[in-house]
C-alpha cells in the first residue's frame, strides 16, 4: 500500500495537492477537517461541538478525530492506500495512525510536508474565505489562531517522521503543477 502524510500549515495546500494525488495513484482521500465539516452541515451532535472549535482555529479533541479515522479504515479495505490531509496533527494522533495501520499489516510510506511562509500562507486563506464561506478562513485572528496551533502542536511532528526516515519537505510554493511535480517526485522515489 502506498500511504502518504500530507503535511504541511493550514494553506499549504494540502487539499489541492490531495485531490490530484488521489487520481495519480487511484488512493483514498481522508480529510478530517473535510469529515468534520460533513458532520456539520449534517447537524449531528459531533458536528456542533467540533464547530465551536473549529470556528475558533483550535484542534478538537484526539479521541474525536481518532475515532474518525478508525472507521475510516475500516470502511475502506482493500484500496490502495490513503492520503491523510490535515491528520494526524499531534503526537498522540500519530502514534494512534501508525498503530491502526500496524493492525492493517501496513505502515506509512512517507510523509511530505510542504513548507510555505506565513505571509503567503495569511494571503491564501484570506482569498480562499472569499468563496469557501468557511467560517475559520475569514478573519486574520482565527487564521493566526490556526498557524500558532500548527506551530505548538503539529509541526513537532516532523521530527516524529524524521526519526523514522520517513520525512519529505517540499517547497510549498510556485504553480500547483509545479508542487504536484516535486511530490511525484518524491512518491516515484520511494
Ligand atoms: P482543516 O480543514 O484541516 O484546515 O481543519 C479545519 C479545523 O478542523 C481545524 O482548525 C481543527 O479545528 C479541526 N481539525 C481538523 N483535523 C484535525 C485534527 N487532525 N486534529 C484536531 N483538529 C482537527
Amino acid at each position: 500500500m502506498l500511504n502518504i502524510v500530507l503535511f504541511g500549515p493550514p494553506g499549504a495546500g494540502k487539499g489541492t495537492q490531495s485531490e490530484i494525488l488521489i487520481k495519480d495513484y487511484n488512493l483514498i482521500h481522508l480529510s478530517t477537517g473535510d469529515i468534520l465539516r460533513q458532520e456539520i452541515n449534517n447537524e449531528t451532535e459531533l458536528g456542533l461541538k467540533a464547530k465551536q472549535l473549529m470556528d475558533k482555529g483550535i484542534l478538537v479533541p484526539n479521541n474525536v478525530v481518532i475515532g474518525m479515522i478508525n472507521s475510516q479504515l475500516n470502511n475502506n479495505l482493500a484500496v490502495n492506500g490513503f492520503i491523510f490531509d490535515g491528520f494526524p496533527r499531534t503526537t498522540e494522533q500519530a502514534v494512534a495512525l501508525d498503530n491502526l495501520l500496524k493492525k492493517k499489516n501496513t505502515s506509512i510510506s512517507a510523509m511530505i510536508s510542504l513548507k510555505v511562509d506565513d505571509h503567503e500562507l495569511i494571503k491564501r486563506l484570506l482569498e480562499r474565505g472569499k468563496s469557501s464561506g468557511r467560517p475559520d478562513d475569514q478573519s486574520k485572528e482565527i487564521i493566526s489562531n490556526r498557524i500558532n496551533e500548527y506551530n505548538i502542536k503539529t509541526a513537532p511532528l516532523k521530527s516524529f517522521y524524521d526519526k523514522q526516515k520517513r520525512l519529505y519537505e517540499v517547497n510549498g510554493l510556485g504553480s500547483i503543477d509545479d508542487i504536484k511535480n516535486r511530490i511525484n517526485t518524491v512518491i516515484n522515489n520511494l
